[in-house]
């Protein structure tokens, strides 16, 4: 039998102690003499180092760590959303999840998105609450925070005792003789488990004693069916906490499907260049096994393909191994056909890709020096094919190459790997907002492409709106005695690549395409006449409707206190939002409603200096 695997993420927001937690578990397991520390700069361990050295991020790759009988793959994520794209990808390899929350911070607006998509993915999670010996540190007040804030019920495994002090210490939760230490607190836990379980409530009102083994058992078995997410505590920094934390990731979320012998299935996450090695594809096997040197099916090529070497990264080296058997990960190299997303073999089990954060801007790149112009392009295409989200376009004769971005952050970034990565000096201009088109009212497009023959291709297109969010919607009533099926199928395929540019060149989109006539002809048709003539027809039908813009909007929820709901209020009707009726609570009031991507964008910091940072924005896309 081969050692249980699992494939583990630690998601948070970015200061939660994530890279500590890496080093600890590091350390802990045997893989690293010292532990390397954020603080003292010296995270010289081995594994930082050839992090360094190598330029390729070991983490993100994969650390798979030895802990008792198992194998726990560890694969680190992006903490700002501008990386979301990336932590998107990296979610749907994950078996299950560590979410850190700083006892000090508590629930953060990133910490929302990153459990709504954990549970829109159903991957199983618990929580880590770190840094309880910071002052300030409230456990308690961040249990509650994950109650109401993330719709999740934790349930402690250990607690912290004196926290927020040097003295204080964790504390098994469970232990008979621990529990009276957190009696309030406790009381309210064992009331949640008895809420639900119907054995234990029938008890509990016909006045029998319950004791806490029976708590405790009832416990395991909603936490299997997620109506308990397990809560642990510690002190990263100090390797306090982590020991357990190892434990409760084999004793609580679940391994890995080892299936070899099944059909090859697996998912390309991530594409990574080693200065060493080259280009890497990073995968995860669901099923079956990837073999060094083998031929697969590659899904978005439609293709077979020889891959090159595989391996494993472990700490110091990479090691050349003769396949990656399911349930497992590592890296291809020597496949330029693999981007980002791919599917080896079979789709089978591969959960789908879900969005965490929409580009809503987009960017414009130039290179310093004309010189560059060409270098750029293949550097832009290289980053394009690593992160697909960055959707780059390129208008060739503008020499114009456009880039989708979800925020500051990741421009910074994106220069930052031009300069290193590619050596060229590249200028992006300010980002401006994404907008899209709708039709503005019913039309049809004409075309009759008959010109220069041999060709032949006329089709008529009704236009009409389509409603708020309803996308694309085509269909065609024209019989295939006119449009002979293969011509109607070219039509098809070319509707959406014909709506990537409209009158006024965004995307359109909410809009309903009817075929309501068209011909053939026998002998001068070919399927290209009427690639051609579908975007000519379709231009010609939103000329006559006119467009109007759509903008991004996001949905938003304000906390803060109750003095700055009338500057919070004046300043969302500012920025266009519709809000409801704030709901009050303890001082503090609530609000959520929707506002405009382009007035919204950088609230936070203004919300954060109106507040002095105990006001809490949580923003999504909404559409
Ligand atoms: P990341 O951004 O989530 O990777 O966080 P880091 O691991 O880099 O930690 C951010 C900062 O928090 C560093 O200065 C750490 O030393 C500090 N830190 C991490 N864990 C703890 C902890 O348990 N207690 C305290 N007081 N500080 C911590």
């Amino acid at each position: 039998m081969p050692s249980p695997i699992q494939n583990i993420g630690i998601l948070a927001h970015v200061d939660a102690g994530k890279t500590t937690i890496t080093e600890n578990f590091l350390h802990l397991s045997g893989l690293t003499r010292s532990r390397g520390r954020v603080d003292d700069g010296n995270t010289t361990t081995d594994y930082m180092s050839i992090e360094r050295e190598r330029g390729i991020s070991v983490r993100s790759a994969g650390v798979s760590i030895p802990w008792k009988d198992g194998i726990i793959n560890l694969i680190d994520t992006p903490g700002h959303v501008d990386f979301s794209a990336e932590v998107e990808r990296v979610l749907r390899v994950l078996d299950g999840a560590i979410v850190v929350i700083s006892a000090v911070e508590g629930v953060q607006s990133h910490t929302i998105s990153l459990v709504e998509i954990l549970k829109d993915m159903e991957i199983p999670f618990i929580f880590f609450v770190n840094k309880i010996d910071r002052r300030g540190a409230d456990v308690e007040a961040v249990c509650e925070a994950i109650d109401t804030d993330l719709g999740v019920v934790p349930l402690p495994i250990n607690l912290p005792k004196k926290e927020g002090s040097n003295e204080v210490e964790i504390l098994d939760y469970w232990n008979p003789d621990i529990l009276s230490e957190f009696i309030g607190f406790h009381s309210k836990n064992k009331e949640k488990i008895i809420e639900r379980d119907d054995n234990l409530m029938e008890r509990y009102l016909n006045e029998e004693t319950i004791s806490n083994e029976e708590l405790w058992n009832s416990a395991k078995i909603n936490f299997k069916k997620n109506k308990f997410t397990p809560l642990l505590t510690g002190i990263a920094k100090n390797e306090i906490g982590m020991f357990e934390l190892l434990n409760a990731v084999q004793d609580f979320l679940p391994k890995a499907k080892q299936t070899p012998s099944s059909p090859l299935s697996a998912l390309v996450f991530k594409i990574e260049h080693d200065k060493v090695l080259g280009r890497l594809a990073h995968v995860r096997v669901f099923d079956g096994e990837i073999r060094s040197k083998g031929v697969i099916f590659h899904q978005r090529t439609n293709k077979e393909i020889k891959l090159g070497i595989v391996r494993k990264i472990r700490l110091n080296r990479p090691e050349d191994i003769s396949e990656i058997s399911a349930g497992d990960i590592g890296v291809i190299s020597g496949s330029p056909e693999l981007q980002t997303g791919d599917i080896i073999g079979q789709v089978n089990n591969i959960p789908p890709s879900k969005v965490l954060h929409d580009s809503v801007m987009t960017v414009q790149v130039k290179p310093l020096e004309s010189k560059d112009y060409h270098p750029l392009s293949l550097a832009l295409q290289i980053l394009d094919s690593e992160d697909p989200s960055l959707n780059l376009s390129w208008y060739k004769t503008e020499q114009e190459f456009h880039l989708k971005v979800v925020g500051p952050m990741q421009i910074e970034i994106l220069e930052n790997q031009i300069k290193e990565r590619f050596k060229i000096e590249a200028i992006f201009e300010e980002p401006t907002i994404i907008y899209k088109e709708r039709p503005l009212k019913k039309a049809e497009g004409y075309i009759r492409y008959w010109m220069p023959k041999p060709c032949w291709a006329i089709l008529t297109f009704l236009i009409e709106p389509g409603e708020i969010g309803s996308g694309i919607q085509y269909q065609s009533i024209v019989s295939q005695n006119d449009v002979h099926i293969k011509y109607q199928n070219e039509v098809r395929r070319t509707i959406k690549k014909s709506l990537k540019q409209g009158i006024k060149g965004w995307e359109v989109t909410d809009i309903k395409i009817t075929l309501i006539a068209g011909e053939d002809h026998h002998i001068h048709s070919r399927p290209g006449d009427f690639i051609l003539a579908t975007p000519m027809g379709i231009m010609k039908g939103l000329t006559e409707s006119g467009t109007e813009f759509l903008e991004p909007v996001l949905s938003f929820t304000i906390k803060a206190s109750e003095e700055h709901l009338g500057k919070i209020a004046s300043d969302l009707t500012q920025m266009r939002a519709r809000f409801s009726t704030p709901v009050f609570e303890n001082n503090n009031f609530s609000i959520n409603g929707h506002v405009p991507a382009s007035t919204s964008l950088d609230y936070s910091i203004k919300l954060n200096s109106i507040t002095s940072g105990k006001g809490r924005i949580y923003l999504k896309f909404n559409g």
